[in-house]
């Protein structure tokens, strides 16, 4: 299906792209670059059917721009990934990595399939030739991937496990995102989760608003939603609305997210439908409305793209808006937020929180030297909120919002990195 001109992810990243070089009055020859991926791939993954078919999935791994150090970024399994997609989240990698300050350039990659379809061995075949299909591109030097939607820490392990064999050799540090056995960090799988608790917590320091008078709504209840709800609600505020696939909860007198989280676990496909308290809105699409439209001081989008849009934008109540998901916010959306008055703190900093701690990962599966759970998230707090500060105090000095402004500071150093290196040949 395609998708209309306000829901295609690269035309909208290149929009904001435009807006930050224009105020950074970027040299037209690195703007020029910054336009396009350095390089995308398109493979043909077939693989055999439980049913003893064989059936061919496509897809994709772009490296947007490694200027700044060896590409990262995760994959991505989904019906919907197109190419335009995966470019759009590499280009938000580059930006990501640049905002919070880690030695990468950024990546991406997908494969077009409906995960809850497949089997075990069949996501396993997929995940394997995937693998193979793009083992020229991926290495520890080269290029990281990591888990994202509809991937997890099985996916990672399939993936080193395959890369190992072709090497000879164990080599952990080409994924990150691992079982702590096979070299994960401790605190990744909720790190970014726990960058957006601490993005919110910063905004929330900035508007003068205490977290316990404090009302949230989280859209997505997978890895980031459901742990920055349960960081949040940590903290005191008051979770008013939850959401995934199968529909939302809302409940003005607050949800009790540990209770819920325990429900999540005993359902067999770990969806919050079915869950005895508050108000449910069952379906994707009403429910989507219920959470984004619902009463609250705080909204946490942590599903998946163009969530909001130019068409209910004037109805979110929310003062704060802490993007969770990657690209939830359009640019039409974004101008009437503005209007609104509305605080968002964008997806390239307030998710940094995962990609930290995959750094932290490879750094230290590169030194074979493991840190504590307490030091990590110290080091993810001292980067996030000094992350969270730059951008402030960028969007202050041009007098732009918090999109524009870690843009500006992004793209300032990328391209900082593409000038030093200068052009081959
Ligand atoms: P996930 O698969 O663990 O969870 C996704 C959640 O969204 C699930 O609760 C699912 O039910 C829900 N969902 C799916 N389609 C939906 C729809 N159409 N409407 C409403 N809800 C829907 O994925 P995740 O890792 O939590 O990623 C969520 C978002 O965060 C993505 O945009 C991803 O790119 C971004 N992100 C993830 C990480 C990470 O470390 N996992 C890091 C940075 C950004």
């Amino acid at each position: 299906m395609g998708k209309s001109k306000e829901e295609n992810p690269f035309q909208n990243m290149l929009k904001q792209l435009k807006t930050a070089c224009d105020k950074l009055n970027l040299d037209p020859g690195i703007y020029e670059q910054l336009r396009e991926p350095q390089r995308s791939v398109i493979v043909s993954v077939p693989i055999r059917m439980d049913d003893g078919s064989i059936k061919n999935f496509t897809g994709y791994r772009v490296h947007y721009n490694y200027a700044r150090g060896p590409c990262k970024g995760g994959i991505r399994y989904h019906p919907n990934v197109t190419l335009d997609e995966v470019k759009a989240l590499s280009a938000w990698m580059t930006w990501k990595c640049a905002v919070v300050d880690i030695p990468y350039g950024g990546a991406k990659g997908g494969i077009v399939c409906d995960p809850p379809k497949l089997s075990q061995g069949e996501l396993e075949r997929l995940t394997r030739r995937y693998t193979f299909m793009i083992l020229p591109m991926i290495g520890p030097e080269k290029d990281i991937p990591a888990p994202d939607v509809y991937t997890n820490q099985q996916t990672m392990a399939w993936i080193m496990d395959t890369y190992s064999s072709f090497l000879g050799y164990s080599a952990p540090g080409v994924v990150t995102g691992k079982p702590i056995p096979l070299g994960g960090s401790l605190g990744r799988a909720e790190a970014t989760g726990r960058g957006v608790m601490l993005c919110t917590l910063e905004a929330l320091k900035k508007l003068n608003r205490d977290p316990r008078k404090t009302s949230v709504a989280v859209q997505g209840f997978g890895n980031v939603g459901s742990n920055a709800a349960r960081l949040i609600y940590n903290e005191g505020c008051k979770i008013v609305g939850v959401s995934d696939v199968s529909g939302a909860i809302i409940d003005p007198e607050g949800i009790d997210i540990t209770d819920l989280l325990e429900y999540v676990k005993t359902t067999k496909n770990k969806l919050i439908e079915g869950y005895n308290r508050g108000e449910f809105i069952k379906g994707v699409v009403e429910g989507n409305k219920a959470l984004l439209e619902t009463q609250c001081d705080v909204l946490v989008p942590a599903a998946l793209e163009n969530q909001i849009t130019g068409e209910n934008a004037d109805r979110v109540k929310a003062k704060l808006i802490v993007e969770g998901a990657n690209g939830p916010t359009t640019p039409e959306a974004d101008k009437i937020l503005d209007e609104k008055k509305i605080f968002l703190v964008p997806d390239i900093l307030a998710n940094a929180g995962g990609v930290t701690v995959s750094y932290f990962e490879w750094v230290q599966g590169l030194q074979a030297y493991f840190w504590s759970e307490t030091e990590v998230n110290r080091k993810l707090k001292e980067i996030m909120v000094k992350a969270f500060n730059g951008v402030y105090e960028t969007s202050d000095i041009y007098k732009v919002n918090m999109r524009t402004g870690a843009y500006i500071l992004a793209i300032r150093r990328v391209a900082e990195a593409l000038k030093l290196r200068g052009l081959f040949p």
